[in-house]
């Protein structure tokens, strides 16, 4: 983690020429400012002049930049930017923050919004769509816009987002919603990322949603512990734990993204009371395979991140080129399941109008004689029907 003090910025690198074998790519700026997310909020690469600063963009990268322009927003904050290979143009992290030929291509069946935040918007902010619980969609901004992000239209399409976003746009009427349906207990804020809000501003919400006395838990989404992990400050970890219980759940899909930084980051919530989950996105090409998610996985628990949902990417305009099968996704949970601890295993989950559907193989059937079971090794056993009935049954 060592940089050269005293350096200026910008460039934090010298322009990396396309095919050369460049030095892991450290910035060179002051540790003042690489710890403070608000620098890499003004910093974030937007223009292929900057990006160079960083990586050898390849033909394709610099076609997608442009076809993007003025379709869909881009930025990446330097942290995340750090993490890039400099020349190799299917890194993961890359793959996830430069745009992409595949974003601009037309795929079949591709919508803006599958899920149906829209049908079930009932305020400005409020989706209710489960019985018990509500997201609130407080902001349209992230530190980097995710190529892949499942709500690309609200984040990302320049002509996109479902309301309203302004700090100065009253949040009464969300309130209002909430506190009139006092079956609301959970209240999950997301985005956007929330963390995008100076502190106070969070501090409003936050405090808004605790005086409603039937909201039970809070929630935050937020992939700031990846993308910006200097933005979790002792500051913000301290005030949200003034308004427990919270809840937080970030966003890991790679290895590479377990810095000694996200792991400081997720540090500090958890000393302050907050427990901290992670949703994965199923990505083709970034981590649609075995070995990497159980990597992932596992480094998730030495972190003390708890995995909890792997989401099927949805057929998201401008997102359908980072989808698999299904049964890529199986393959996945099968290699995951029994090989590692259980709370290490997410839950696989579609996300549809009809709320998340988890696609779970069964590993057992019943049959005639009892159940027939599975194991993690393929292994079958069959017990019988003594041992498990099918009723509860009556002492002789
Ligand atoms: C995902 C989601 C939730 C939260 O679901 P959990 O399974 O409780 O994490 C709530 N509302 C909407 C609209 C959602 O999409
Ligand atoms: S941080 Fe989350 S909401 Fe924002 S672009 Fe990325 S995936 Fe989408």
């Amino acid at each position: 983690m060592s940089r050269t003090p005293g350096a200026t910025d910008p460039p934090a690198r010298d322009t990396v020429a396309a095919g050369t074998r460049a030095a892991p790519v450290r910035p060179r700026v002051p540790d003042a400012e690489w710890n403070d997310w608000r620098w890499h909020m003004r910093k974030r690469v937007t223009t292929v002049a900057k990006a160079r600063q960083w990586i050898a963009l390849s033909p394709d990268e610099e076609k997608a930049i442009a076809g993007a322009a003025g379709t869909y927003r881009w930025s990446i904050t330097p942290y995340y930017a750090s993490l890039m290979d400099p020349v190799d143009p299917n890194c993961p992290i890359r793959l996830q923050g430069v745009p992409a030929l595949g974003e601009l291509a037309e795929f079949p069946g591709a919508e803006v919004d599958p899920v149906g935040d829209m049908y079930y918007r009932k305020t400005n902010r409020v989706v209710h769509k489960y019985p018990d619980r509500v997201i609130m969609l407080v902001t349209e901004a992230c530190p980097v816009y995710c190529r892949h992000c499942t709500r690309k239209f609200h984040t990302t399409d320049v002509t996109g987002t479902y309301f309203r976003d302004d700090e100065g746009e009253s949040f009464d009427e969300d309130f209002r919603y909430i506190a009139d349906h006092p079956e609301i207990r959970d209240v999950l804020l997301t985005g956007g990322d929330p963390l995008s809000y100076r502190d106070g501003k969070l501090e409003e919400i936050v405090a808004g949603l605790r005086a409603i006395p039937s909201v039970e838990i809070i929630r935050i989404g937020s992939r700031f512990p990846v993308l910006l992990p200097q933005r979790v400050t002792d500051g913000l970890c301290e005030m949200l734990s003034r308004y427990h219980p919270v809840w937080l759940n970030t966003h890991f899909n790679h290895p590479k993204e377990i810095t000694a930084e996200a792991a400081a980051a997720v540090d500090r919530l958890l000393r302050h009371g907050i427990p901290v989950g992670n949703q994965t996105v199923l990505l083709r090409g970034i981590n649609d395979d075995v070995t990497t998610m159980r990597t992932l996985m596992t480094e998730l628990l030495r972190i003390r991140v708890r995995p909890y949902y792997l989401y099927h990417c949805d057929n998201v305009t401008g997102v359908s080129h980072f989808m698999t099968s299904v049964e890529k996704g199986w393959e996945i949970m099968e290699g995951l399941q029994g090989h590692i601890t259980g709370f290490g295993v997410p839950q696989y989950v579609l996300t549809t109008k009809i709320g998340k559907i988890p696609l779970a193989q069964p590993y057992f059937t019943r049959t005639p004689d009892g159940l027939l079971l599975r194991n993690y090794r393929g292994q079958e056993m069959a017990v019988d029907t003594a041992a498990y009935p099918i009723t509860e049954p009556d002492a002789r």
